[in-house]
């Protein structure tokens, strides 16, 4: 994987994202490389010639612009979420600490901390986390199987680690979710998902499934063909990822049994009425 390190102007993006007002991206580009990733069409939008997972830029200033964004006073009381194109937690992170910087100089600061990752590494930063006065911290997880994880998610922690971070947090006393995304099909477990993510404690479990809009699905099917092929045939049609599909229907009639089954509080990604397609948190009771 090549390395090249850039400096930014902004450190915050406003975001439409439920929950959120602004995301911090400290690294362009992700290591964790997983297959399905939404980012990997808009990294080749930007002109990039690498595939996804094969270049990160740190961004070495971050920390730095976001002190001087944050002193204006603007963002007091929003949330920032780390991060929405990027895994704050990649393994490059060990080196750079950009994603702790930023910690350091969010801490000082009035503001909300939301961090989704796939990483354990996020366990090293629990001094800081713990500092803040609102914060959510989400692990996204969609399978108990590290072979179907090896595959999908390459350079990402192992499900069992996750599940582990969520404990660890929970017993940390912060507020914690689970994004069970994106769910694939056959391979997402979300009977025994759902109860290992229960027992963890966590506030939260969301669903969603694969986005088709940023064309990751021949990529998925390519990796499905290679590697399961016993599902190639569910998943060569792209018309059996849309929520109108049995399959999906299934699969949300399931979640909602389950967070019924478990009280415990849950949520879609997405609206009932699809053509909307609005992001919201849709607690179930
Ligand atoms: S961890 Fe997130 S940002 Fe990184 S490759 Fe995976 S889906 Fe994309």
């Amino acid at each position: 994987m090549k390395v090249i390190e850039t400096e930014c102007k902004n450190a915050l993006v406003k975001t439409k994202i439920p929950g959120c007002d602004y995301t911090l991206n400290p690294y362009i580009g992700c290591q964790h490389a997983c297959i399905y990733c939404y980012m990997s069409a808009f990294f080749k939008k930007m002109g990039h010639k690498e595939e996804w997972g094969e270049l990160v830029k740190p961004k070495t200033n971050i920390h730095e612009v976001l002190e001087e964004q944050l002193k204006t006073g603007k963002y007091e009381g929003k949330t920032i979420l780390m991060s929405s194109a990027t895994d704050a937690y990649q393994p490059l992170e060990k080196k750079y600490e950009l994603t702790r910087k930023c910690l350091e100089v969010m801490a000082e600061h009035d503001v909300g901390l939301d961090v989704l990752t796939k990483s354990k590494l996020i366990l090293r930063d629990l001094d800081l986390i713990t500092e803040f006065k609102k914060a959510n911290i989400g692990v996204s997880i969609n399978t108990l199987n590290d072979e179907v994880r090896r595959v999908f998610e390459p350079l990402a922690s192992t499900p069992e680690q996750r599940l582990k971070v969520l404990k660890k947090l929970k017993d940390e006393g912060l507020k914690t979710y689970a994004f069970i995304a994106p769910a694939l099909p056959f391979l997402t477990n979300l009977e025994e998902l759902f109860k290992e993510l229960h027992e963890t404690g966590v506030d939260l479990i969301i669903f969603d499934k694969l986005n088709l809009k940023t064309g990751c699905l021949p990529k998925v099917q390519a990796v499905v063909n290679e590697f399961l092929p016993e599902y190639s045939d569910f998943y060569s049609h792209a018309s059996n990822f849309k929520w109108q599909n049995e399959y999906w229907q299934e699969q949300r009639r399931l979640f909602k049994k389950l967070a019924e089954e478990y009280k415990q509080a849950a949520a879609f990604a997405y609206r009932e009425n699809f053509k909307e397609a609005k992001p919201i948190i849709e607690y179930l009771k």
